[in-house]
């Protein structure tokens, strides 16, 4: 299918939605361009789906529904495991074009492949050894036990940022467990996605997994429609607000990986080159368009002066370039005019309060590129430190103590990931118990793994991708009770 060299040599190829296993043309005719977001050029047209072409996804879904579920889990699992190989041997080829659809270095995308296979092969795994309450005879002349089934067709949409990892994210637990998958890509960065699909056909029954593509009208009309059990959004928090909303009139469930602005809260043990380095990875890998980039940086006033001196010279020699030049580059653009032209609104109006001592502006190239950015001494009710951005600026106040970094800290609508950098097992104890915020790091940021939870609090949203929890998510719990003979013994 999707976007080889070859096709990108013969013009720009156009591609269909993935339904019941194969290639699906709109059926209302409607296409999208897809550009590469580090030259602005035109590199495919994708079907553009609506309610019709939803319909037809959930239909292949439903029909598929019943023999996967009735799957064994080893032979879910063992599906998974191919798929997660499919994934290995293609891997180089799915970096380049999720680099291409993105913008992200080649580099870091294929940092992203081993991540995506580890997923789904832990994924995988965990189909097979879900637990639950024993069952037994919890009253006299019964036995109850506890089955935990697949919710049934679910709707997954995700997001440009991360595009094919959201995807693994997403499918994985819902296929561990036995749900068939509506899936809606970013209309940005559909690419990636169907080429999964197509690995996936290889693999999977057909209506097992089908892509629609499209916007945000083919996203509501996958929480409208009452045959999808489950809604699961990777976006923005008012994307989040309008899903929670809509799925409301079928109440059907919903799981929300929503947006972030987390705080690195540098104390004045901290070592500072690493935080120059963890800021650096932080704030400005991908872009700053990652939910948990580190976007705050609070630092000790003692160590104000030097910490920010060290932050600033890390920002400025980033090697910023299309993906294309070469190897050393190490960040691309942001993903659209749009969002080059958001993000340099939010620097343009922080410089009434703050000081940007580096980046701010567009360079003067083809693509979507912003210079990495720091803004310091913001203040705690500017739109900079409450708002997220999704772009490579970063924000640096001063705390006094412990408890205003904790305060300032918490001091947003989002909760999603957070960072401590000191040398106190006290303090980093103490700050972890404290902070109101999905995930917390001490002296690192960013990291994570297939066995642990992903996910918020606050406005960042409720349930959790990776980990077994993200695998209950895709199930519910049903309890069978049995009355049965005593061998003579009163009832
Ligand atoms: P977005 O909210 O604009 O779009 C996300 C997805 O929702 C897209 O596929 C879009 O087409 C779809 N959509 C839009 N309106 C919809 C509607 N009314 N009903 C159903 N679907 C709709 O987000 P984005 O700009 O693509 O991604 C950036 C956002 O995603 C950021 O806020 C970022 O923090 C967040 N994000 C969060 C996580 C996480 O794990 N918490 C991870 C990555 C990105």
């Amino acid at each position: 299918m999707v976007l080889d060299q070859a096709d990108a040599a013969a013009g720009v190829p156009t591609l269909a939605h993935w339904i019941d296993g194969e290639p699906v043309e709109s059926l209302a005719g409607a296409a999208r361009e897809i550009l590469n977001p580090a030259t602005a050029s035109v590199i495919a047209r994708v079907a553009e789906g609506a309610a019709a072409d939803v319909e037809r996804a959930v239909a292949a879904a439903r029909g598929a529904l019943g023999a996967w579920r009735r799957f064994t889990p080893a032979s879910r699992s063992n599906a998974l495991l191919e798929l997660a190989e499919l994934l290995d041997e293609h891997a180089e080829e799915l970096a380049l074009l999720e680099s291409r659809n993105t913008g992200k270095p080649a580099t870091l995308t294929g940092e992203e492949l081993p991540l995506c296979v580890d997923s789904l092969r832990f994924f995988a795994g965990a189909a097979r050894c879900l637990d639950g309450l024993p069952a037994g005879e919890y009253l006299s002349g019964y036995t109850s036990m506890v089955r935990r089934e697949a919710l049934g067709v679910v709707g997954q949409i995700t997001p440009w940022n991360y595009p094919l990892m959201m995807a693994v994210w997403k499918i994985g637990p819902a296929l561990a467990t036995g749900n068939t998958i509506v899936l809606k890509p970013s209309e940005l960065t559909p690419l990636s996605t169907l080429r999964l699909a197509e690995l996936a056909g290889e693999v999977l029954p057909a209506g097992v997994l089908n892509v629609v593509c499209g916007d945000g009208a083919a996203g509501a009309a996958m929480v409208e429609h009452p045959d999808i059990r489950m809604v699961s959004l990777t976006g923005s928090v008012e994307t989040g607000r309008r899903v929670a909303a809509a799925a409301a009139r079928t109440l059907k469930r919903v799981h929300l990986e929503l947006g972030g602005k987390a705080p690195m809260i540098v104390f004045a043990d901290a070592d500072l080159e690493a935080v120059a380095a963890g800021a650096r990875a932080g704030a400005f890998t991908n872009s700053g368009q990652d939910c948990t980039a580190a976007t705050r940086v609070l630092v000790a006033e003692e160590i104000y002066d030097s910490a920010l001196e060290q932050i600033v010279a890390a920002a400025g020699s980033l090697v910023v370039g299309d993906p294309a030049d070469g190897e050393s580059v190490e960040m691309g653009p942001v993903i659209s005019e749009r969002q080059r032209e958001r993000v340099l609104g939010f620097v343009d109006r922080a410089s009434a309060d703050g000081r940007v001592l580096c980046g701010g502006s567009a360079p003067r190239r083809a693509g979507f590129f912003v210079e990495p950015t720091v803004v310091a001494d913001v203040r705690q009710d500017s739109e900079l430190v409450q708002e997220e951005v999704f772009g490579p600026v970063l924000s640096v106040q001063r705390f006094a103590d412990e408890d205003e970094a904790i305060a300032l800290a918490n001091d947003v609508r989002y909760g999603l990931s957070a960072s401590v950098w000191t040398q106190s097992l006290d303090r980093a104890m103490r700050a972890t118990r404290e902070l109101e915020f999905g995930a917390v790091w001490v002296n690192d940021h960013l990291p994570f793994l297939s066995e642990m939870p992903h996910g918020g609090f606050k406005e960042s949203g409720y349930g959790k991708d990776l980990s077994i929890y993200a695998v209950q998510e895709y199930t519910e719990i049903k309890h069978v009770m049995v009355r049965h003979d005593q061998r003579g013994e009163k009832l």
